[in-house]
C-alpha cells in the first residue's frame, strides 16, 4: 500500500499558510485542506441568522441544523459548501473573518468540525493548514510547520490580497484587524494558537512568496523523503 503522509501547517492569519500549503500540495500531489474555510462557513451561517457575537448557546443550536462540507473542483481547488451552496467566495470578507474567529473559540464548534478534518486526512496524503492542526487535529502528523511573520508584514500582505478582490481597507484598519484576531485566536481556552511540540518554525517576513514555498518544500522533502511530482 502507498505510504500516506500528513503535514500540519499552523500559524497566525496572513503568514502565507494557505498559498504556501496549496502550492506545496500541488508539488507533491497531496490533498490540500484549508481548515479556516470550515470555521468561516460556520461563521457565515451565524451571520445569516443574525446571531449575536459570542452567543454560544445559539451557535450550538445552529450546528445540527446546518451542513458544512468541503469539496474539490475539477481544477483541484477546494470549495466550501453551506447546505449544498458553494460559499467559497462569500466567506472571504472581513466581516466573516471576525465571525470565524468568534465561532472558532466555541468548544461545540471545534468538536463539530474535528471529525470532518480527521476524516479528510485519513483518505490520502494531506497538507492541512489552520491554527490547531499540529496541536489537536493531527497531533501525530509526520511533519508540523509553524509559519509566522510580524503583524505589520502580514497586514500589508492581507491588504494587498483584499485590494485584489476589490475590498479597499487602509493599512491601519487591516493591522488592527490582524492584531485583534491574533489576540483572540491565541488567548481563547479552546485549542488556542500555539506552536506544536516538535514543529519547525519559519518566519516568512523577509521571504518572497516563491522563497517561502521553496523553504517549506525543502523541509517537506528533507523530513518526508518525498519528491515533486509536478512543477
Ligand atoms: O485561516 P483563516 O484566516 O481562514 O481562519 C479564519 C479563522 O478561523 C481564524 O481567525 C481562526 O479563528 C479560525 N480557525 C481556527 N482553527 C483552525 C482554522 C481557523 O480556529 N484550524
Amino acid at each position: 500500500m502507498e505510504r500516506r503522509y500528513s503535514v500540519a501547517i499552523d500559524g497566525p492569519s496572513g503568514a502565507g499558510k494557505s498559498t504556501i500549503a496549496r502550492a506545496a500540495s500541488q508539488r507533491y500531489g497531496f490533498l490540500y485542506v484549508d481548515t479556516g474555510a470550515i470555521y468561516r462557513t460556520v461563521g457565515l451561517a451565524a451571520e445569516r441568522r443574525g446571531l449575536a457575537f459570542g452567543d454560544e448557546a445559539a451557535v450550538g443550536e445552529l450546528l445540527p441544523e446546518i451542513e458544512v462540507s468541503l469539496g474539490y473542483g475539477e481544477d483541484g481547488v477546494q470549495r466550501a459548501y453551506l447546505d449544498g451552496e458553494d460559499v467559497s467566495e462569500r466567506i472571504r470578507t472581513p466581516q466573516i473573518s471576525r465571525r470565524a474567529s468568534d465561532v472558532s473559540a466555541m468548544p461545540a464548534v471545534r468538536a463539530y468540525l474535528l471529525g470532518m478534518q480527521r476524516a479528510l486526512a485519513s483518505e490520502r496524503s494531506v497538507i492541512m493548514d489552520g491554527r490547531d492542526i499540529g496541536t489537536v487535529v493531527l497531533p501525530d502528523a509526520d511533519l508540523k510547520i509553524f509559519l509566522t511573520a510580524s503583524a505589520e508584514c502580514r497586514a500589508l500582505r492581507r491588504q494587498r490580497e483584499l485590494a485584489g478582490r476589490g475590498v479597499d481597507l487602509s493599512f491601519e484598519e487591516v493591522l488592527r484587524e490582524i492584531k485583534a484576531r491574533d489576540e483572540h485566536d491565541s488567548s481563547r481556552a479552546a485549542a488556542p494558537l500555539r506552536v506544536a511540540p516538535g514543529a519547525v518554525t519559519m518566519d516568512t517576513g523577509e521571504l518572497s512568496l516563491a522563497e517561502s514555498i521553496d523553504a517549506v518544500c525543502g523541509v517537506i522533502e528533507k523530513k518526508l523523503g518525498v519528491r515533486a511530482c509536478q512543477r
